[in-house]
This record gives C-alpha cells, sequence and structure tokens, in this order.
C-alpha cells in the first residue's frame, strides 16, 4: 500500500462516544496537528452544524475549527454549486441550516431548484413532508442528506431521516441522491476540501458499510477501529477487508508511523 498523505476521520464512534471523548483520541488528533498531516472530520450528522461540531470537541479538549469539519449539509451545497442549485426546499433540523446558508443555499418553498431531506425530528410534519412531495412530483431532484434507518438517541431507538426520504420515493416513485456517506458525491467534497486525490487518503471509521467500504469503493485506504458501532458480526460481512483494523483511533499514530508520508 502506498503511503497516506492525508486522513478522514469520522466523529461518533471514533473520536466520541455520545458526549465523551474515545480515550487518547485527544492526544492522536493533536499529534496530527503538531505533525502537519492533512485532515478532516466527517460526520453523517445533520442536526449539527459544523460551528456546533467544533464547539462540541473543544468542550473534549480537541481544537478543530469549522474547516476541518465536513457534514452532508457542507457536501450537499458543494454538490448544488457544482450544478448550479443555489434555491432549496430544506426539510432539516437548524445545524443543516446553519450550514446551508452559510454556503449560500438560500432556502425557499418555490421555484426551488432541489429538496434537501435530513434529519429533522419534530420537523417532520405533515405540512412539511407533503410541500416536499409536491415539488419533487413536479421534478424537483431530492437530496437525501443522509438516509440511515435509526439512530440511538438518549432516550432509546429513533427514526432517523432515512424512513422520510423512503416516504418521499415511494409517493413519487423516484429514487432521492444519496449526499452522506457512503455516497461519493461526500467524498469527493472531503477530498477536494483536502486537495488530495483518494488513493493518497485513509478513511478512519467505525462503520464498515458507510466509513470503511464507502470509502475503499471511492479508492481511498479503509481503516476500520473497534469502537463505537463496531461489532465481530460486522466485519465478518464486509464485502472485501478493510486496509487496517485498530483497536481505537489511540493506535492510530503508531499505524500512521509505519505506513504515513511526509505530509
Ligand atoms: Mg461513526
Amino acid at each position: 500500500m502506498p503511503g497516506i498523505r492525508g486522513l478522514l476521520v469520522d466523529l461518533d464512534g471514533v473520536v466520541y462516544i455520545g458526549d465523551d471523548p474515545v480515550p487518547g483520541a485527544a492526544g492522536v488528533i493533536s499529534w496530527l496537528q503538531e505533525e502537519g498531516c492533512p485532515f478532516r472530520f466527517v460526520s453523517n450528522s445533520t442536526r449539527k452544524s459544523v460551528r456546533g461540531i467544533a464547539r462540541r470537541l473543544s468542550e473534549m479538549g480537541i481544537q478543530a475549527g469549522p474547516d476541518r469539519i465536513v457534514t452532508p449539509a457542507v457536501a450537499a451545497a458543494g454538490l448544488a454549486r457544482q450544478r448550479g442549485w443555489s434555491r432549496a426546499f430544506l426539510v432539516t433540523a437548524e445545524g443543516a441550516k446553519e450550514d446551508l446558508s452559510g454556503a449560500g443555499i438560500v432556502a425557499c418553498e418555490d421555484a426551488c431548484d432541489c429538496v434537501m431531506v435530513g434529519d429533522c425530528g419534530e420537523g417532520f410534519t405533515y405540512a412539511t413532508l407533503n410541500r416536499a412531495f409536491r415539488l419533487a412530483i413536479g421534478g424537483v431532484p431530492v437530496l437525501a442528506l443522509e438516509k440511515d434507518r435509526y439512530f440511538r438517541d438518549t432516550d432509546g431507538l429513533s427514526l432517523s431521516a432515512g424512513p422520510f426520504v423512503a416516504a418521499l420515493e415511494y409517493a413519487t416513485g423516484r429514487n432521492a441522491e444519496l449526499v452522506g456517506k457512503p455516497g461519493p458525491s461526500y467524498f469527493r467534497e472531503a477530498l477536494a476540501s483536502l486537495g488530495l486525490e483518494p488513493g493518497e487518503v485513509a478513511m478512519v471509521g467505525d462503520d464498515v458499510i458507510s466509513d470503511v467500504q464507502g470509502a475503499m469503493d471511492t479508492g481511498m485506504a479503509g481503516i476500520l477501529v473497534q469502537t463505537g458501532k463496531y461489532t465481530p458480526a460486522a466485519l465478518a460481512e464486509c464485502r472485501r477487508p478493510p486496509t487496517a483494523v485498530l483497536p481505537s483511533i489511540a493506535a492510530l499514530q503508531e499505524y500512521l508511523e509505519r505506513h504515513g508520508e511526509e505530509w
């Protein structure tokens, strides 16, 4: 395997679990910064803005500016820009709205270039979804910021954006375009922000499909960490083995000292 010149690092389950940092994560991240290794945090979160995520990291002793963080909203804004789209009907939480408007996307109800759907909890009302449906059935493309089926909230398993995206797909008979991990446009946006080619970058994540397989399908190395949602069963179901399996992000420094290049 050629040397690694930059990294994409998943957050939930890798750097922190809930409100607790993974032991050793802060040390490895500050080592990456001291070494000048180019890296971006890549999160599938569509509730928190990049500024909100940066604040959370800082509370855990990890200093990372918002420009270090790529969320599906950031990637969706990049994709929209490429296509010359600027007006979107947003079915998203405030965090994603903040990232989208910061990237020049104008929220609107009519004459929209696209519909964007992220996890928005109580915001998934009949009126909002029906508005999205009417636009979509009229031919407006739907971008799914994520399509997870459910997630573990503090009070139990909870519906994520996927079931609502599926409702729009069912009603219109057309598939939405997935922007979040493991969609290729997400990884392309993150790589563009690093200015590196896929073959120069390794993705570090706890999700075998979204992080590791998704990155490897894009041409990156895939490093699986055995924290967060990792299970041996998920690893056994992998289409192809990860480039490396590490006990946690704490083992990343030693791994990179063996496989990384001069950044
Ligand atoms: Mg994760």
